[in-house]
């Protein structure tokens, strides 16, 4: 299946021209120029710098957002083999981890042939030089390995066999830091310069070559990190160099795009949608890259979740948090109707979308105890993160593994707009249809649901496929010590109060992107490197226009980026 043309998409938040009248035009040259300054940037930034290029990054936000989206991240890695999960007792290895990869992914087109490669070589490294090359700088994990997207179909079906999600102790923030620290150092050195509030409209070409980018310089900003900044145009700027890198990131804080891009085999797009990425994920690259001959591809392949809430203290526009669930809550759709099985919290994110697509609305439900609660909820995101991302052992073990509610899940059950708390189920049903959109909800059905389950916990025995596979999670440490509660009656009074979620689905990453060869050279039309050009990170599908395929097995996007930022920035440094 084709993916649409990036050229004729809707257009990105076009820039208001005020100032233009009296634009004085800044001229810059570099051997390599890196368009976006996320942790892909930074990567290839830093990867040119050390091998001794002069380097311009420029990025359309102020420079309090360097790092870009990995800073909010959670910092969560796939690692296979490793030592985290050795000591957890998970029996990994390079064939299981292919077989979950190709299975998740699906390959099926005649433009996989670079994301297979890409895969290939991506499992490669987190097998591989990824951990002793990230710890080599500085960057240490958390020692209970999770296990996001477990699948529940068969050993051919989507997921991952074992637990493989590594969190970067430090989350986001220390993921970023040792890149930040190599690009800032190069700067010290007048190797390297950062031009932030530079936001590039067009590439620019000489006889097929690309040269270089131009575009608008923007008013500067305080905005704080994150925030949306102006868009007021004060000046233009051209950069001239030998090599350009397009690392600009997603799509995901365009929901036009995204809307626009939403493929049939998901159902229609929802009316209403939260948002889980920064406006300046705005695809506003896309049709630049393409108009100077690059092929766009794969654009129908994006990663949404289905357990977004609202933040009740937003950064950016419409900002969602998501869930990372645990996997004991009953997870209900609009009508109160339990969704089929395998699609249990954390196991099947885009199956459970499809399936909630086909439902006629927008939202779903989780209904659970203050004992699920406590155990399963962490929220991702750097900063509903405070005692990994501060490395705060203290606060680590109160948090985790004291009683009662980690501080932002509470903060978020306190003040959350999609949060009911009440005692008795009759209380709660009433709470949910009181929320908006709330009255699709059939209480008796809810109440045959939770009930029914609840006497499937009467007894070793069980029909019910989300009872059997909590019992069998608890053999893992690591779910057993932070992400599965015990097996009890939602409605048993001592797990309580009851609480419902009001879940919305939240948009996040592309999974295609610019097609690129195993150096991260941009690719055109006829298959061959655009010369002067490369790209990587989320923009060009995290390698290839698309290394995941359909699917992604979780904490691969930014491990994604510092693969495919290190080929292209490597790649970039040598040519020139
Ligand atoms: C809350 C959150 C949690 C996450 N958790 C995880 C996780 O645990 N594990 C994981 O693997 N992934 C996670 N991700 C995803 C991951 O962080 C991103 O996919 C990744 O960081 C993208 O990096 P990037 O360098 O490709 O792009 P970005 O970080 O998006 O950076 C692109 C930059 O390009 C700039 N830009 C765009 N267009 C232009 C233009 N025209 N001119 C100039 N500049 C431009 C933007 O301003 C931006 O600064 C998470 C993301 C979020 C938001």
């Amino acid at each position: 299946m084709a993916a649409r043309s990036a050229s004729n998409s809707p257009s990105n938040s076009a820039s208001p021209r005020t100032s233009r009248q009296n634009a004085s035009r800044a001229a810059h040259r570099a051997d390599v120029l890196v368009i976006g300054w996320g942790l892909g940037g930074l990567v290839a930034a830093a990867e040119a710098a050390a091998a001794g290029k002069t380097v311009v990054i420029v990025d359309q936000e102020p420079r309090t957002n360097l790092g870009g989206q990995a800073f909010w991240s959670f910092g969560g890695l796939f690692f296979i083999d490793s030592p985290e999960q050795r000591r957890m007792g998970i029996r990994d290895s390079i064939e299981l981890a292919r077989q979950d990869w190709f299975d998740t992914a699906g390959f099926d087109r005649d433009d996989d042939l670079w994301p297979r490669r890409w895969a290939e070589a991506y499992l490669d490294f987190a097998h591989g030089e990824k951990r002793a090359w990230l710890r080599e700088k500085g960057v240490g994990f958390f020692p209970v390995v999770g296990w996001a997207e477990r699948g529940g179909y068969t050993a051919t079906g989507p997921g991952n066999s074992v637990p493989r999600f590594h969190i970067t102790w430090g989350t986001g923030p220390g993921l970023v830091a040792p890149f930040q620290a190599a690009v800032e150092q190069a700067e010290a050195e007048g190797r390297l310069t950062i031009l932030p509030r530079h936001r590039v409209t067009a590439l620019t070409t000489a006889d097929g070559t690309v040269t270089g980018a131009a575009g608008d310089v923007l008013a500067a900003s305080d905005a704080e990190r994150g925030a949306p900044s102006s868009r007021e145009v004060v000046g233009e700027f051209e950069i001239t160099a030998a090599a350009t890198v397009v690392l600009s990131g997603g799509i995901g804080g365009n929901h036009d795009l995204v809307r626009w891009q939403w493929p049939a085999r998901l159902g229609t797009p929802p009316e209403h949608m939260i948002t889980g990425v920064p406006a300046y994920v705005d695809g506003s690259m896309q049709p630049v890259t393409a108009a100077a001959g690059a092929r766009l591809i794969n654009g129908d392949r994006m990663w949404h979740y289905v357990e977004g809430i609202q933040n009740w203290d937003p950064i950016w526009p419409g900002h969602g948090i998501r869930i990372l669930p645990g996997p004991s809550s009953i997870w209900l759709d609009a009508t109160g109707a339990r969704l089929p099985v395998p699609l249990f919290p954390g196991f099947d994110t885009l199956g459970t979308l499809a399936h909630l697509r086909q439902t006629g609305h927008d939202h779903s439900w989780f209904v659970l105890s203050q004992k699920i609660v406590e155990k399963e909820f962490t929220l991702s995101g750097s900063e509903q993160n405070p005692d990994l991302t501060g490395k705060d052992l203290p606060l680590l073990v109160r948090s985790r593994l004291g009683k009662g509610a980690a501080g932002p899940v509470q903060a978020f059950l306190d003040h959350g707009a999609d949060f009911v708390v009440r005692r008795t189920l009759d209380e709660l049903i009433d709470g949910m249809r009181a929320l908006p959109g709330g009255d699709a909800l059939d209480g008796a059905r809810v109440r045959r649901e939770v009930e029914a389950r609840d006497r499937e916990m009467d007894n070793d025995f069980t029909k019910d496929a989300q009872v059997a596979m909590l019992r069998s999670a608890r053999a893992y440490r690591g779910d057993k010590l932070i992400r599965t509660a015990a097996p009890h009656r939602i409605l048993d009074p001592a797990a309580g109060p009851l609480i419902a979620v009001k879940l919305h689905v939240l948009t996040r990453k592309s999974l295609g992107g610019i097609e690129t060869d195993l150096s991260g050279r941009a690719l055109g039309a006829d298959g061959s490197p655009v010369p002067g050009l490369y790209a990587a990170g989320e923009a060009a599908g995290f390698g290839g226009g698309g290394v995941h395929g359909y699917r992604a097995l979780e904490g691969t996007f930014v491990g994604g980026c510092l693969f495919s930022g290190r080929v292209a920035g490597r790649a970039a440094a040598a040519a020139v």
